[in-house]
């Protein structure tokens, strides 16, 4: 078998075989096979879109390139989350800490950012000393001992996602249903949960902006989920504008621990709450979702999710202190507020042009392995729907550059819109596929 005519077949939009699916990715792992030509089969995906069976074949195929963990022998049952990326969705942050906190274990693997889109590792990683390379042995002793671990993809686990992952990230390759599926389904088989939540994100900020393509991926990964013995469970919730108010690494992770107080933005702390719930009744540990909520909210309140937090930084080495004290984190050179130039009502907060505006500001990474300024980022300060007056702070950025600053103030203006007439604030759900 040859890597350049199964880059030609996919080009003319041909279905390719397991044989040939799994060539590709075990070359692509033990590094046989080039990344030129890794991008080229990604392009032509991309292009021409996979089959349910090819999909499922290049999951499998992925998440045989490693080790596949068999949790069920660690913990009674474990459950994991994972969210198709969005702008400022720092959800995993508080939702593992909090439902860990009320006895369900989560062992899950997270990715960096990826294009316009956040990653839970990389706001990890901006707390010092953070280690998101845990081995296997590792993953299952804290998941035994704490019951929480968040990793990124191993040489064990997954590895074809890791080299793919990163490759899609700086070619083009992002916004493709089997993709995003494979890519998302090999790592939670491998990561051996029993149940997963995924959390498909819809709207300008997501890589599925329209409803009907958000429902299709929702509903394959599903259905990967039923064929490997997994329950899967798919939420779509709304990514039109950010999550929460921050985006930005060490700025999220900042919310995500003022939310972990019981403070934090409304929209984002309810979106948590929600998870948690589904996440606690998969599990068995709540009737259903209400009561997981119910619970979820609990271990807020008393400051049990918050206290798990600090021992699962603590077990993978990262500074506690920052989570004491977030005033440690370090601040960009340039905190600018921006004012609103006009009065109405919030019509639109583009998330993907505040994605796109972190992202220049030095949140995203242009070539593979580039490192990346934790620091930088914006604050939406108002919600679609909000009433502004003329002068009122709309957002804040910070930058460590005073020309991209200038940069990310225009394109953050120009990703709002106003409307004289009041408008309605944006849902945070579509639907639930299970
Ligand atoms: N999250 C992933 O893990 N993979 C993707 O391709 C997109 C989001």
């Amino acid at each position: 078998m040859r890597m350049v005519d199964i880059i030609i077949k996919k080009r003319d939009n041909n279905e390719l075989s397991k044989e040939e699916i799994e060539f590709f990715i075990q070359g692509y792992t033990r590094g046989e096979i080039p990344d030129y030509q890794a991008s080229a089969l990604a392009m032509a995906i991309q292009i021409n879109g996979m089959t349910t069976r090819e999909t499922t074949d290049l999951t499998l195929a992925m998440a045989h390139s490693g080790e596949i963990l068999d949790l069920s022998k660690v913990v009674s049952i474990a459950v994991d989350k994972h969210s198709t990326g969005g702008v400022g969705d720092k959800t995993s942050l508080v939702v593992a800490p909090t439902v860990a906190s009320c006895g369900l274990p989560v062992g899950k693997m997270s990715g960096r950012a990826l294009g316009f889109s956040g990653g839970t590792l990389d706001k990890l990683e901006s707390i010092p000393g953070f280690r998101s390379n845990l081995t296997t042995d590792e993953f299952i002793h804290q998941l035994k001992t704490i019951g929480i671990v968040l990793t990124g993809q191993s040489a064990d686990l997954a590895p074809a996602d890791g080299k793919l992952y990163a490759l899609r990230d700086v070619t083009g390759t992002i916004q493709s249903i089997p993709l995003i599926a494979s890519s998302i389904m090999s790592k939670k088989i491998a990561a051996g949960a029993q149940a997963i939540l995924l959390d498909v994100k819809v709207g300008y900020g997501a890589f599925m902006p329209d409803l009907e393509d958000a429902r299709r991926l929702g509903e394959l990964m599903v259905e990967i989920g039923r064929l490997v013995g997994r329950r899967t469970v798919a939420i779509l919730s709304d990514m039109n504008q950010p999550l929460g108010h921050a985006v930005g690494n060490s700025l999220e992770m900042q919310e995500a621990l003022e939310t972990l107080k019981g403070r934090g933005p409304q929209d984002f702390k309810e979106h948590c709450m929600v998870a948690s719930g589904y996440m606690l009744a998969m599990g068995g540990l709540a009737k259903d979702e209400k009561l997981g909520r119910q619970m979820a909210e609990a271990a807020l309140a008393s400051g049990k999710a918050f206290s798990r937090f600090r021992d699962f930084i603590q077990a993978q080495g990262g500074d506690v202190k920052y989570v004491d004290n977030p005033d440690f984190f370090d601040r960009a050179r340039f905190i600018q507020r921006v004012e609103s130039p006009h009065s109405g009502y919030l019509a639109e907060i583009n998330a993907r042009e505040a994605g796109e505006t972190t992202v220049l500001l030095g949140c995203g990474r242009a070539r593979k392995g580039d490192p990346i300024d934790y620091s930088v980022g914006v604050i939406v300060h108002h919600k679609v729907g909000d009433k502004v007056t003329k002068g009122d702070v709309l957002f804040t950025v910070h930058a460590n550059d005073e020309e991209k600053l200038m940069r990310a103030k225009a394109k953050m203006l120009a990703a709002h819109r106003w409307s004289d007439v009041p408008v309605m604030p944006l849902p945070l759900y579509y639907g639930t596929i299970s």
